[in-house]
């Protein structure tokens, strides 16, 4: 044995007695830290996607794992299903249930920061058996095993920053932007979610901006499902696209292919214009993207972070298109010159696995400070 497993070693024998009292398997007793794990659970409308992240931080898995959700079939199915997600992921990564410490799991909200679904119900839980669920719980009691919850959007942020500050991340804080159907995100202070009293805390989409700037001289003010009118969701967000923006820029471009289609089939190829460089596209993106400067300016007077986070399927767009779009951004936000060289802007990356990855993350974090 070198010196290096040697170091490696003790700090996890530590840790082992303090949880399982004398149960101390011989063959996991000589296993490095990297031997106990965490799972990371994300939870969609139609899939689950699972991980496993070790105690040193490592990913047993780079890829998408999934199955299906069963959302829709109720609360009774979609545990069975997460609990399946959860021995399947192992079984994958030939890791052993004894040496799973904890689950991190994230779904979309609302819900609360403990993982009750709104008793009002939410747009993936519509069932009546789904308001005021306790999610967390149930899977908690089915695995047998402590259970961490967080929205999507926030697990989503949570990895960005992870993965963008490596070994600093725990001295670090950012705020990111993802847009979607919505406008989610999250706020990360010191390497952790924010999640606010309510569990309400990075609600961003929800966030109301000045408009000037944003909106042409006599545009109407947009309005969110949510019955804000002006916030950021009702611009930055594919929602917004369909419901306020292209009604108003069709008028200015009568003539334009897209204007003869249905606004949801004409909201979806709006991305394709605007790697094109067509005008009306630039015009919706550009309001888009001033729309989220402006929130950033808001963030950057409130938690003034280190870095500002965008993500979404302008990741996935063309790299030219995607970096006028974080220009737009970038030129967007007000920062002071002294922010200004010391904060990022950058995009978030592996959007499908950042739900899961963020979650299992969370759940490291709570392990490794209880
Ligand atoms: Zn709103």
């Amino acid at each position: 044995m070198t010196n290096g497993d040697a170091i490696r070693l003790h700090p996890y024998r530590r840790a082992k007695v303090g949880r399982t009292l004398g149960s101390v398997d011989l063959a996991e007793s000589v296993r490095t830290p990297a031997s106990w794990v965490v799972v990371g659970l994300d939870n969609g409308g139609t899939c689950n996607n699972a991980t496993v992240l070790d105690a040193t931080g490592r990913y047993l898995v780079d890829h998408l794992v999934e199955n299906p959700s069963l959302v829709t079939d109720g609360p009774e199915s979609a545990i069975e299903q997460l609990a399946q997600a959860f021995h399947n992921i192992l079984e994958l990564t030939s890791t052993p249930l004894t040496l799973v410490r904890a689950v991190g799991l994230d779904t979309p909200g609302p819900a609360s920061a403990r993982g009750v679904i709104s008793s009002k119900g939410a747009t993936n839980f519509s069932q009546v058996s789904w308001h005021g669920f306790d999610i967390r719980s149930a899977l908690e009691a089915r695995i047998g095993l402590p259970v961490f919850y967080l929205n999507d959007a926030n697990a989503a942020a949570l990895y960005a920053h992870h993965q963008l500050f490596g070994a600093q991340a725990m001295q670090r804080s950012s705020i990111a932007a993802i847009v979607g159907t919505g406008l989610g995100g999250g706020v990360v202070e010191e390497g952790r979610v924010v999640s606010g009293a309510a569990g309400m805390a990075g609600e961003l989409g929800h966030v109301q901006i000045p408009l000037h700037g944003v909106l042409e001289p006599g545009q109407p003010v947009p309005e969110c499902n949510c019955g804000f009118a002006g916030d950021v969701e009702s611009i930055a967000s594919l929602t917004g696209i369909k419901k306020n923006l292209l009604p108003y820029w069709f008028t200015r471009f009568p003539d334009h292919p897209l204007a003869a289609e249905p606004l949801p089939v004409a909201a979806k190829q709006l991305r394709s214009y605007g790697e094109k460089e067509d005008p009306l596209a630039l015009a919706v993106f550009g309001q888009q993207a001033k729309a989220i400067g402006k929130l950033f300016t808001i963030a950057a007077n409130f938690t003034d972070p280190d870095a500002y986070l965008l993500g979404g399927g302008v990741v996935e767009a063309s790299p030219g298109f995607r970096q006028w779009f974080l220009n737009t951004v970038r030129e967007s936000t007000e920062l002071r010159a002294e922010q200004q060289s010391a904060a990022t802007f950058a995009l978030v990356a592996d959007l499908d696995m950042a739900g899961a990855r963020g979650a299992a993350v969370a759940a490291l974090e709570t392990v490794q400070t209880a």
